[in-house]
């Protein structure tokens, strides 16, 4: 299976991304989580990352897309993978095409979790005062709100056009959304 996990900053991305790759076998692949891991241990593309990272800003599509392809040339992502924040803008879905393509598989379909915006800005302050990230402050959250939709909310209708869109209610509790994402996904694979 080759997925992308599409929503806001805070629509549960991350965390539903584990739950899902793992019942189909693959890798979570969390840009986010690889620019923070980089971040935490000073290398040449974390500290180029973190300015961007820290205003809720997106790290440049050059840096982002070479990081992805290394990623997805792992041993681990040849059965299929789950991208969990990648792509976001409509450059990086043209160099994923060109990625999937090179190896010559297809994308199975596009998830994306819809959430209230009032609630996405609750969600991550509640997540600010326990995980402490350096981009859960509130400006930032807002910012990370107006990047989303200026950039990413864009690629909903992209994929909506090549019919792999799935739209997953984000409301309500984990296990609920989990089994929303996965009965939406039996019905990809059954047809
Ligand atoms: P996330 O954990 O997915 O919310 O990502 C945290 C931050 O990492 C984002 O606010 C961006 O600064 C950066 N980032 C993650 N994925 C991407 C991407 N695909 N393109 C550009 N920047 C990204």
């Amino acid at each position: 299976m080759r997925i992308i996990l599409m929503g806001p900053p805070g629509a549960g991305k991350g965390t539903q991304a584990k739950v899902v790759a793992e019942h189909f076998g693959v890798p979570a692949i969390s840009t986010g989580d690889i620019f923070r891991f980089n971040v935490s241990e000073g290398t040449e593309l974390g500290v180029k990352a973190k300015q961007y990272m820290d205003a809720g800003e997106y790290v440049p599509d050059e840096i982002t897309n070479l990081m992805v392809r290394n990623r997805i040339d792992e041993s681990d992502a040849e059965p299929g993978f789950l991208l969990d924040g990648y792509p976001r803008t409509l450059s990086q879905v043209e160099e994923l095409d060109g990625m999937i393509k090179f190896t010559g598989h297809e994308l199975d379909a596009v998830v994306v979790l819809t959430v209230d915006s009032e609630e996405l800005v609750q969600r991550l302050l509640a997540r600010a005062e326990t995980d402490g990230r350096s981009d859960d402050t509130e400006d930032v959250i807002r910012r990370r709100q107006e990047v989303y939709a200026e950039q990413t909310e864009p690629l909903i209708d992209v994929y909506r056009d090549r019919n792999l869109l799935i739209e997953v209610d984000g409301m309500g509790e984990v296990d609920e959304v989990t089994k929303r994402i996965f009965d939406a996904l039996d019905d990809v694979r059954e047809s």
